[in-house]
């Protein structure tokens, strides 16, 4: 009996020594500690024994032997394995392997345009507000003092919708909401999306950017208009820009401005860009008509402002000299890609 013991303890050492490998371990687990190995059907047979302290002492044998296996396959297994995480992270986590740059997106033009602007604005006490593109005749017109049938509709070509809404035409809808929602004193931006009905050329798009900005608070006036525009196209052109403004009719302002800035490729002398007269037209923008401070219920007694509306798909061809307004929407990846 002991000789059995014995010869399984031999055969065991010589496997062990040559267990070289994790799975090899594992396997010798199971030929040596499972259900059908020699140790342990031996161990089964030892109750024929009559003599019952000969089977204490191979029982007890039996079990010392047992123990040591388990123990030296246990030491051997966690050798293994923590060489194999070891020899894991060398081929899968070189940290000195060059890594190859990612085909990652970019920001979009107008978008990098769009946060330049709202981190200078924001810098200057302005908050961000937006609104639904969808919106209704009362707040795309009537409440900025465009009531029906007036002419103003027929600069902006709508698309209207069939449940009696339309695609707003510019972003002033925020500006009614917010003064309907905040009240005066009040300084806001509103950048997004606006859709006009209009056939498509290089210098047209049926859906384009805007920012429309609003400040009320009391004794403002146009010296306060003038000054935000300049801090505001100094910070996007990256220079002092010399700026005029011109009446123009707006129904929602009075007076209302064509805000125009001198040429930034001839400096004033006259090209092709600004048409031979040294000026560009780039905004308009004038002082809260009285009216629409009435429909969102504020005292045009007690307050005054002014507002702005910036064509940041315009701005972004400026500011990149892009001369095709059709980019933009585009999707072609050739044009985008120059924007990283
Ligand atoms: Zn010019």
């Amino acid at each position: 009996m002991k000789n059995k013991l014995d010869t399984i303890k031999e055969t065991f050492k010589n496997d062990f020594a040559n267990a070289d490998n994790l799975n090899k371990v594992k396997k010798l687990e199971i030929q040596y500690l499972g259900k059908k190995s020699e140790l342990y059907l031996f161990s089964r047979s030892i109750g024929s024994i009559k003599d019952i302290e000969e089977k204490k002492i191979i029982g007890k044998e039996i079990n010392i032997l047992k123990t040591e296996i388990k123990n030296l396959l246990k030491e051997k297994s966690i050798q293994y394995d923590k060489q194999d995480i070891k020899n894991s992270i060398k081929h899968d986590f070189d940290i000195t392997y060059p890594v190859f740059p990612k085909n990652n997106g970019s920001i979009h033009p107008v978008k990098m345009i769009q946060q330049q602007l709202e981190t200078i604005f924001t810098g200057m006490g302005f908050s961000i507000v937006n609104g639904p593109e969808m919106e209704t005749d009362y707040y795309n017109f009537q409440a900025l003092n465009i009531p029906e049938h007036h002419p103003a509709r027929d600069t902006q070509d709508t698309f209207w919708l069939d449940n009696d809404m339309l695609l707003r035409t510019q972003t002033s809808n925020c500006q009614v909401r917010a003064m309907e929602k905040f009240g005066a004193p009040l300084k806001i931006i509103a950048p997004g999306k606006c859709f006009r009905y209009e056939s498509m050329d290089a210098s047209h798009e049926t859906s384009f950017y805007q920012m429309e900005g609003l400040l009320i608070d009391r004794n403002i006036s146009i010296r306060h208009l003038i000054g935000t525009m300049k801090v505001l196209l100094k910070e996007i052109f990256e220079r002092d820009v010399d700026i005029r403004l011109r009446p123009g009719y707006f129904p929602f302002v009075e007076p209302g401005f064509e805000l125009d800035i001198k040429c930034l490729i001839c400096g004033g002398k006259g090209c092709k860009t600004c048409k031979n007269s040294g000026y560009l037209e780039l905004l308009p923008c004038g002082m809260v008509h009285p009216n629409v401070f009435k429909m969102s219920k504020i005292d045009p007694d007690l307050y005054n402002g002014f507002a702005f509306g910036l064509g940041l798909t315009r701005l972004a061809m400026m500011k990149f000299n892009i001369h095709d307004i059709r980019y933009f929407n585009s999707g072609d990846l050739r044009f985008l890609k120059q924007f990283r």
